[in-house]
Order: structure tokens, then sequence, then C-alpha cells
């Protein structure tokens, strides 16, 4: 008995999306991973195809769809195996703060432009000396009239390169405490004084334009303060929840996609003798060990997404998921490259790329030990 109620209007969903990224993603992934970067056009088709931000409401350009249309997408785009158009940093991570904190005039400018793909988002936290930490961030936003000057520089932002608006964490200097100093801005492409810097070379995450972003005497209008002064830290760490269950959502369709690849192979492959490998006992146990430790993550997840939609707090049980499916992931990710030999180190081989592109997930969105740490604070330990 599935946990997830999908309706027959879920699936045709996921069925139309399937279609529309095999003809429109898949034939594409090569030439992005060579360009480290999707072109913002590939953004746009996702959009006015109806894939971005299903959960905006109607009155703001989207289809209101349930969260379980988030967690299509989701699994959806991990099966794609690449992770340049990052449609759920855009549409389940990002968006969702202008949705929650933003005044009505700024949901009105900037949500039906996010759902059409014309305005691509990024969330600018980590700095070159503030990642787990963010209370050692340095960027600083003073007001100075009607307007925010903002100075400093964040790094490893994802879409840096694409972004049309950024939703940038910053401090006022004025206030001593760390925590109360933080506030949410809306920084728009082509501000004067928003720049970007190098588009980072990483070992996964190809197509994906990591950047830094540099800010000087960048002004911006008072109206593009996201939620309440002061609120910035309390803000971040509501969306946290929904981050990071994301996160285990496209690891553990990451191990899916893995473990049925390698499963093909191994059916498909023989030996010298012309015995195919799945026939192998060690093989049979490997595979076999993988797909009980997917069927537990699976079970646990849907458990987590059925909560996590009914508006449940499961910060424990999310960080959980979050550090057990990305080591999962790794652990999978090795085997099953061991699985398929040496094809496994071409690039020809799926699983090259998978394996790359699954290693950052431990340390995105909080590190695992971030994650250990909290489940341990919650725990009493
Ligand atoms: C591909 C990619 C995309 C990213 N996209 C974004 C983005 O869009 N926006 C954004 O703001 N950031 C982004 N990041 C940054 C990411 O959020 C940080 O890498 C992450 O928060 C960890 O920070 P750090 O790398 O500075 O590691 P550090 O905080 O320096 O940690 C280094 C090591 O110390 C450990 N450690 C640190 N503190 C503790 C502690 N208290 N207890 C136990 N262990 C600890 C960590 O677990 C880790 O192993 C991205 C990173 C990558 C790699």
């Amino acid at each position: 008995m599935d946990i997830l109620k999908y309706t027959d209007e879920h699936r045709q969903f996921r069925e139309r999306l399937r279609a529309f990224l095999a003809a429109e993603v898949t034939p594409n992934v090569e030439q992005w991973e060579k360009d480290h970067l999707v072109p913002k056009e590939a953004w746009r088709r996702m959009g006015h195809a109806g894939f971005l931000s299903t959960w905006v409401p109607p009155e703001y350009g989207g289809m209101g769809g349930d969260f379980l249309y988030s967690v299509i997408v989701t699994e959806e785009m991990a099966r794609t195996n690449h992770t340049g158009l990052a449609a759920m940093l855009h549409s389940d991570v990002v968006v969702p703060y202008i949705a929650s904190f933003g005044s009505e005039v700024q949901k009105k400018k900037y949500l039906p432009g996010c759902v059409s793909g014309d305005i691509i988002t990024a969330v600018a936290m980590t700095e070159p000396d503030a990642g787990s930490d963010l209370a050692g961030m340095q960027a600083t936003a003073e007001p100075d009239g009607d307007a925010i000057v903002i100075n400093g520089s964040k790094t490893f932002i994802s879409n840096g390169i694409n972004a049309d608006l950024v939703i940038l964490a910053a401090k006022n200097p004025v206030e001593k405490n760390p925590y109360q100093a933080m506030s949410l801005y809306l920084v728009e492409d082509g501000t004067p004084g928003f720049n970007r810097g190098r588009q980072l070379e990483k070992m996964g995450f190809h197509s994906q334009d990591t950047a830094e972003l540099f800010f000087t005497n960048c002004r911006i209008p008072k109206e593009n303060i996201l939620g309440t002064p002061g609120m910035g830290f309390m803000m971040l760490m509501e969306k946290l929840q929904q981050e990071r269950l994301m996160c285990a959502i496209g690891a553990q369709a990451a191990v899916e996609l893995m473990l049925e690849l390698t499963i093909d192979y191994c059916k498909k492959t023989t030996d010298a003798s012309g015995k195919p490998i799945s026939k192998y006992q060690a093989t049979q146990f490997a595979l076999v060990e993988m797909a009980a430790d997917i069927k537990v993550g699976r079970a646990f997840l849907d458990k987590l997404i059925m909560e996590h939609a009914a508006g449940e707090s499961i910060v424990v049980e999310t960080s959980m998921a979050k550090y057990w499916t990305t080591d999962l992931a790794n652990r999978v990710a090795g085997r099953c490259l061991e699985l398929h030999g040496d094809y496994g180190l071409t690039e020809k081989c799926p699983l090259a790329r998978a394996m790359r592109d699954v290693r950052v997930m431990s340390i995105f969105a909080g590190t695992n030990e971030i994650m250990k740490g909290i489940a341990a604070k919650f725990m009493g330990l």
C-alpha cells in the first residue's frame, strides 16, 4: 500500500512533466554540463509549460497545486540526472520566501514571473567566512533615507549567474545581536552596485551556475525589504524544514534512479562465459542490500512528506532524513559505479555524473554534521 495518495491528476501531471523533460531537457543536458550554464530560455519553457512553483495560488499566476506536485517535479528532475535547471531550489526553496513574507505589492510584482520562468531566483546566505554559522555573516545593509545600502559578498550561490532576483541576507551593523541584526532583501538583477563574480568550478553540479556575488554601495529601495526587519534569521529557520525535506526527496529519487540503471546494466552485461553479472551472488547481494536501504528511505520519506504537507513541525525527522538519504546517495553511487566496472568511470555512463552530483548533497542546505547536531539538541542530548 502506498503511503502517499496520488490522484489521477497528480499521475497525469507526472506523465506530462516526464514527456516535457524527455523532449526539452534530457537532449540538452550534455551541452549544459559543458557550458556550465542552463540558458534562461529553458527556464522559461519549463515555466510556461506549468512546471515551476506549481503551488503558487492562481491570483499570482500559479496553478495552486498541493505539495505533492512539488514532490513530483523534484523527483522527475532528479531522474534527468543533472542539476543545472534547479527547479526545486527556485520553486520550493526561494520563491516560498516571497509568498510567505512578501508584501502584497512584492507578491504581485514577482510571483507571476517566478511561475512563468521569466524571473529566476537565488537565495544568498553563504559568505567566504560564514557557511554553517550564519551569525558570522559580514554583509551589511544600512538604511539611508528611503534606501538601503548593501555592501559585502556572497559565495556558492546557486543560480548566481542566471538569477534575476536574489533574496539576500545581510546585517544592519547598528544592531549588535547578530541574530536580530539580520534581515532579508530583494535585490534585482541590474541594480547598480550588484555584480557577479567568478562562476565556481566544482567537482559536480557542472551545469549549475554556482557563483560569487558582490555588493558595493548597492542601493535598493526600502520597499525591497522582505518581511519584518530584524527577522531574517527566523525567516531562514522557518523555511529550512522544507529546503531540507526537498533535498532528501531529491537524494531519494537519485538513488532510486541509480539502482534502476544498475540493475538494468547487471542484467544486460555478461562476463566472458556469457553469464549476466546479475547472476553472481556478490552482485545480487549488493543490489538487494541497496534495494532494502532504498525502500527504508522511501517509507520514512513518504511519511515525512505527508506530515509536512499537513503542516506539522518535523524539524528533527527532516534533519535525520536529510543526512540519512544524502549519505545513502553517496554510498549507493559508489557501489553502483563499482558494479559498472570500467564503464562506470566513463562520461558515457550516467553513474559518473550521478556520483559527482550527489557528493554535494551532504554539504549544502546544512551539512550532515549540522543535521545531526539539530537532532541531538531536540533529543535533549
Ligand atoms: C553546489 C553548492 C551550492 C550551494 N548553494 C548555495 C546557495 O544557493 N545559497 C547559499 O547561501 N549557500 C549555498 N551553498 C553553500 C552551502 O550552504 C554551505 O556550503 C553550507 O552551509 C556549509 O558551509 P561551509 O561550506 O562554509 O562549511 P563550514 O561551515 O565551514 O563547515 C566545514 C566543516 O565543519 C563542520 N562544521 C561546521 N560547524 C559545525 C558544527 N557546529 N558542528 C559540527 N560540525 C560543524 C561542517 O559539517 C563541515 O564538515 C552551496 C554550496 C554548494 C557546494
